[in-house]
């Protein structure tokens, strides 16, 4: 097979990255993006390996019942949504059996209860956070967006539709700022310029949102004007019940149903000076405003910081964490452990029913975030702290011989560290619920866990990113009494 040849192919099944997969008539797999499985097409070659191929559609031939027009009009350039021309119910059965095959396949798991994976009712408008690069379109205008695959290209991307409606004009307030006060925007090629990213969060529940400018430099010119101009594009803040009948109509207070309108509540500016891709320096200055956001999931309130790490689907993480809590079977007498702890989201969910609970986390802002939001909630029997899970974990249990009902887990991608897993079995807690957003590390897992003696019984995937093809999974293993 050679680049640029046309191949006819049947789109059987999708890639970890989302990529549709068809075999040419010699066997031969060619992965092809933006194909939907169902799809009959003709693809072009654009790069061969030697047992494998990539392609790009060149004609849908029949196209799959599957298929639909995406709602973004740059969702193929784009790449943040992969499979966003795959109609949604499409979507979730194809993230349910890609768990299911992973666990079965890589982790050897046959015998638990898979549950229907948890969809959302609207798959739109659901990520409270969003990031976005600043830069010019080719007639010199400019833009934010994102960066087309792979370049230092920023694509025109203001109105995505997983992120909230506000997000534009937020963005279009502080590109009309940039225009008007001649703010140079930031070149990752050449270093050069100073507004480089513009990170927007919003506390679903609060109404709250918190704007942070990214840019290379300690100090802006005009920053009272951005300031001006941020706080004017979005309604004020709203009224205190007391106030209620002051409301005019730039002044929303909240409706019967308690809805608050969104509101600037911070605005931050974030000094990032480094020649990398990573979005946010170490540096913060409040310019206007709190220096966080609040938001609550069921009864936990919590501060997010510009840094903080926080789950950005917060419809869905309420169900995640409520199918945490049930998986965890606590009746209020239990010692828990939540390894991973990040800002003590899990952790404080889980303290309103178990005795005590105690957070792990490696970043020493998340941690400081985590004991702040026990103290706003006034919950007294969690305790945080900081440091490698497989570290602290086995540290503990050694010189301390600290004991645990249930043990929680969420790490990142790569899974658990074999130490953790070691010591979470010498631990022996009844129970060990795994929050994964990585089914197949998942998988691997899970296998040494039965090794060791816990048995997967029950796994329950949550569509926390509809339109990509990430999906997270809960698992619940319960010590084989031996
Ligand atoms: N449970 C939290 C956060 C999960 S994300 C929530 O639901 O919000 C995974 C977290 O693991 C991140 O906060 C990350 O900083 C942390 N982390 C990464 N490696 C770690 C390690 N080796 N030990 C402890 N925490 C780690």
């Amino acid at each position: 097979m050679e680049k640029n040849q046309i191949v006819e192919l049947q789109i059987e099944d999708m890639s970890d990255e989302g990529l549709g997969i068809g075999h040419t008539k010699d066997g031969m797999a060619v992965f092809v993006k933006d194909s939907v499985i169902g799809d009959r097409l003709r693809a072009r070659i654009v790069k061969t390996k030697k047992a494998y191929a990539f392609g790009r559609v060149e004609q849908i031939i029949t196209a799959s019942p599957d298929r639909e027009k995406p709602v973004c009009p740059v969702a193929r350039s784009c790449g943040g949504c992969q499979v966003q021309e795959m109609s949604y119910p499409a979507q979730l059965r194809l993230k349910e059996s890609k768990v299911r095959n992973n666990l079965q396949r890589i982790g050897g798991i046959t015998s638990a209860d898979f549950y229907p994976i948890i969809g959302m009712e609207d798959p739109y408008n659901y990520r409270n956070k969003s990031e976005y690069p600043v830069g010019r379109d080719r007639n010199g205008r400019l833009i934010a967006g994102f960066y087309a695959g792979r370049t230092h290209t920023v694509i025109d991307g203001r109105n995505c539709v997983i992120g909230i409606e506000e997000n534009q004009k937020v963005l279009d307030a502080v590109l009309g700022w940039m225009e008007k006060y001649r703010i140079p925007e930031y070149s990752e090629e050449t270093g050069k310029g100073l507004v480089r990213n513009i990170m927007i969060r919003c506390g679903f529940a609060t109404g709250q949102i918190m704007t942070v400018i990214v840019v290379n430099a300690d100090q802006l010119p005009h920053e009272k004007e951005l300031v001006q101009m941020l706080r004017r594009t979005l309604p004020k803040e709203p009224l205190k019940p007391e106030n209620l009948q002051a409301a005019s109509l730039d002044t929303p207070a909240a409706d019967l149903e308690g809805n608050v309108p969104r509101h600037m509540a911070s605005i931050i500016l974030n000094t990032n000076k480094a020649r990398t891709n990573v979005i946010l320096g170490r540096k913060n200055r409040t310019l206007w405003g709190s220096d966080f956001i609040e938001d609550s999931i069921g009864d936990v309130r919590y501060q997010i910081s510009p840094l903080s790490f926080y789950q950005v689907n917060p419809v869905q993480t309420r169900r995640l964490y409520e199918t945490a809590l049930s998986l965890a079977g606590l009746t209020g007498q239990e010692t828990v452990w939540d390894l991973y702890c990040g800002i003590g989201t899990i952790s404080l969910f889980l303290a309103q029913k178990a005795k005590m609970v105690y957070g792990v986390e490696v970043v020493p802002d998340a941690i400081a975030n985590a004991k702040e939001n026990a103290k706003l909630n006034g919950i007294g029997n969690a305790e945080f702290m900081c440091g490698k899970a497989e570290e602290v974990l086995p540290r503990e249990y050694q010189e301390h011989q600290v004991h645990a009902d249930v043990i929680v887990v969420d790490p990142p991608r790569k899974g658990l560290d074999p130490a953790v897993i070691g010591t979470v079995a010498s631990m022996a807690p009844d129970r060990v619920v795994y929050v994964s957003c990585n089914s197949a590390t998942l998988a691997r897992d899970l296998a040494l866990f039965e090794e060791k003696g816990y048995h997967t019984e029950k796994v329950q995937p949550v569509d926390m990113f509809p339109h990509s093809v990430h999906v997270e999974t809960v698992v619940l293993m319960s010590r084989v009494q031996k």
